[in-house]
């Protein structure tokens, strides 16, 4: 049902419909290349080091040849964290390779070299699994390769019966038509917002409706109060008297107040055809 093509203005690749989509349809369901159980930040990275030691040839293989950004995927494999963490990784194996040899010298910076590599493709491709990554976090082949957009066409979900990353459309795709996820997380943030997590960890400048014109960021914006709003009133922290003054976010107290704006946040994402887990979660 798609196609993985090369995009002839900058060289990169995209995913297109093959077909025409049916809204709704599940159109991949792919398996992680490398996978990383739930660990907290600080052991993130050498989890990473100890999958990519026992993945096989061939899927390593497939993730060097997922592109990054080349600023951020740069800047990444300088990092001295992720370095340090190379080196120590070899270190607590005692310098050996996967299959046992002893590592020394150029054959050691070289392991170095290329597990650094890998890493700068995890952190800029991983994808959570689940919410708040309770099953960890995965890079994918098809998934690294879908473009971005703060207005999406399609929706990515960890499947934990599956095990598999699903991707669903959420409108009638025509045949041709390029396929966009949305990275951000939340469709309900201002484009000042999106652009600074876009840029600094996917080197992205969004160029969709949504960022290049005013009236519908007026609505995001719109959209950032609402959501703010609602959140407060399902925790509860909206019931400290001040609450308005000090986050300046309206106070919703009651549940007429809260259907209410459920109700206007709904309509505002339906009218921008965004249809994704903000608007289940309205
Ligand atoms: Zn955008």
């Amino acid at each position: 049902m798609i196609e993985i093509r090369r995009l002839e203005s900058d060289g990169g690749e995209a995913v297109f419909a093959a077909v025409d989509i049916r809204r709704g349809t599940r159109f991949a369901a792919e398996l992680p290349l490398v996978m990383v159980p739930p660990v907290s930040d600080n052991d993130e990275i050498p989890e990473f080091y100890r999958a990519i030691d026992d993945l096989p040839q061939e899927k390593s293989a497939e993730m060097a040849q997922l592109l990054g950004h080349p600023v951020v995927t740069e800047s990444i494999k300088k990092d001295p964290q992720v370095r340090h963490e190379a080196w120590s990784f070899y270190k607590a194996k005692k310098w050996k390779s996967k299959e046992g040899t002893h590592l020394q010298g150029k054959k050691l910076r070289r392991a170095v070299t290329r597990i650094t590599n890998l890493c700068a493709v995890y952190l800029a491709h991983n994808v959570q699994l689940g919410p708040k990554g309770k099953y960890g976090s995965g890079v994918f082949s098809l998934y690294s390769r879908i473009g971005h957009s703060c207005v999406p066409n399609a929706y990515n979900s960890w499947n934990p019966t599956l095990e598999r990353l699903t991707i669903h459309a959420l409108h009638d795709l025509k045949a041709g038509d390029q396929i966009f996820v949305n990275y951000t997380g939340n469709v309900c943030r201002t484009r000042q917002q999106r652009a600074f997590s876009l840029a600094a960890t996917w080197g992205i400048i969004c160029s969709c409706p949504a960022c290049t014109e005013p009236a519908i960021d007026q609505l995001r914006r719109r959209m950032l109060i609402m959501d703010q709003a609602l959140a407060a009133y399902t925790c509860g922290a909206s019931q400290e008297p001040n609450f308005s003054a000090i986050y300046g976010v309206p106070r919703i107290v009651t549940a007429k107040e809260a259907l209410k704006t459920a109700e206007e946040l709904s309509h505002l994402l339906k009218r921008q055809r965004l249809c994704g887990m903000e608007l289940c979660k309205a």
